[in-house]
């Protein structure tokens, strides 16, 4: 989708310019800009076409491309093409063959990832296309489970219909677990929640979400059961099918400095740390992720019989991936056209695979007359001199974001103690509350200064 849309920005830039021009009356280098314009346009719709599992932008793309490609046959007697004629290749989009081909794909694509859950479902989305698909793909559909017996049809979505299923699920799991008392909350436990994170009918209804919300109740009055809850919902996280940041899972954390639990607090902190960045850690990691995306593409080619992939592109990357992004591999390494996939591939600069379908899918990244030729060329950093900048800035924004994290965490648990000690040696100089006394902290007001003060007349430093 970011593609498709970087695209349609763009194009609608390119084409305000010159739209009107007769190439009868451009001159050479305007209509080789032109054409260039144009070649750049049908790929990346083609790409669009041959990668998503939106049947609306499949369509779309599709429609784009062909309309990229008759305005570049309308050049062609203008511009010199070598290879393959614009004509050529219109003639063969055109033609039923490629055009149910790459339809035929799309809908494989949509049920290898399981965009449709039933029959019903996948014919609604597909009705206003219908006439397109190939028969192949119709009976592919066909194929599909009815619909369940509960009639759940996400044709009919309403957001108030989505928002009373949410609160029946909430209502119900207040009534079957308790939430009320710590041994209640304690009690429950993977299993029991079990089905009820299948039968969530949305994120708010997830029995994690509902412990997390039933903790920011509690905060104010009840910070002992509001602990209970973030840590009951910490133990699911990892059986709730989403995935969630150590932030999420640091809320914990915040909590106990809050309930002045500053020991478990800290024991708690060491668990989550080890989990998100220990060598036993068992959380998918963004480099885990990303090494699954590779081998789903990867996997998905070879399921189809595709030996080629395109690697796509990132602008803010490392030198392995400076080597690799846009170019064409042989899986296999059979094809000698082609440099052999990397063992050495990188998946932690955003870089991912998709399967190249040699005459149906259009290289994005290589020019599509030469494109064979193009990937022959040895495998060299790419990487400009700004984007090996923009990629080192990137990694130290990163590194920096991770300490800023910790040490906000530092001063948090710092602030709590220091409050606990002013309620405890200094009562009648106590903030109201927690947050007060943080900000005139922050502000360093009158106020604070008398207490800090007093604090180090009995040997604290505040
Ligand atoms: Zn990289």
């Amino acid at each position: 989708m970011g593609l498709f849309g970087m695209w349609k920005r763009e194009r609608s830039a390119e084409y305000s310019a010159d739209d009107k021009t007769n190439p009868a009356e451009m001159s050479p280098a305007q209509l080789q800009q032109k054409a260039e314009e144009l070649l750049g346009r049908a790929n990346a719709s083609a790409t669009t076409a041959n990668h998503t599992t939106s049947p609306g932008l499949f369509f779309n793309a599709y429609e784009d491309t062909l309309q990229a490609m008759r305005q570049l046959v309308a050049l062609e007697a203008y511009v010199p093409f070598s290879g393959r004629r614009p004509s050529e290749i219109l003639a063969e989009l055109e033609g039923t063959s490629k055009r149910d081909a790459a339809a035929t794909s799309m809908v494989n694509r949509c049920l290898e990832q399981h965009r449709w859950s039933n029959r019903k479902q996948a014919e609604t989305e597909l009705a206003p296309y219908w006439a397109k698909l190939p028969k192949s793909a119709r009976d592919r559909i066909a194929g599909l489970p009815d619909a369940c017996a509960d009639g759940t049809d996400p044709a009919d979505f309403s957001p108030t219909a989505y928002d009373a299923a949410n609160t029946r699920q909430i209502e119900a799991f207040r009534s079957a677990f308790d939430l009320t008392s710590v041994e209640g909350i304690r009690a429950i436990t993977v299993d029991a929640v079990t089905p009820w994170v299948k039968s969530a009918p949305g994120v708010p209804s997830h029995p994690v979400e509902i412990l997390s919300k039933q903790a920011s109740a509690y905060a104010q009055d009840h910070i002992d059961l509001a602990v209970e809850c973030l840590r009951k919902a910490n133990e699911l996280r990892p059986h709730s099918g989403m995935l969630y940041s150590e932030e999420s899972y640091l809320r914990l954390v915040r909590y106990l400095y809050k309930a002045e639990r500053f020991a478990e607090g800290d024991q708690e902190y060491q668990r989550i740390h080890a989990m998100f960045h220990g060598p036993h850690s068992q959380l998918p990691s963004p480099h885990a992720l990303g090494v699954a995306a590779l081998n789903r593409g990867l996997d998905s080619a070879k399921a189809d019989g595709v030996d080629l992939v395109e690697v796509t592109w990132s602008s803010t990357c490392c030198e392995i991936c400076g080597k690799y992004r846009g170019r064409i591999f042989s899986i296999s390494g059979q094809d000698a056209r082609f440099p052999k996939f990397p063992s050495d591939f990188c998946v932690d600069c955003g870089l991912n695979v998709f399967p190249f379908r040699e005459g149906v899918s259009v290289p994005l990244y290589s020019n599509p007359q030469h494109w064979i030729e193009e990937n022959a060329r040895p495998l060299v950093d790419t990487r400009t001199p700004s984007e090996k900048d923009a990629y080192l800035q990137w990694q130290q924004r990163r590194r920096m974001e991770h300490e800023h994290q910790l040490n906000q965490l530092r001063r948090e648990r710092q602030d709590h103690m220091d409050y606990a000690w002013i309620r405890s040696n200094l009562p009648d100089l106590l903030p109201n509350t927690f947050s007060g006394y943080r900000r005139m902290k922050t502000r360093n007001t009158a106020n604070f200064q008398k207490l800090r003060a007093a604090a180090l007349a009995l040997g604290y430093r505040l």
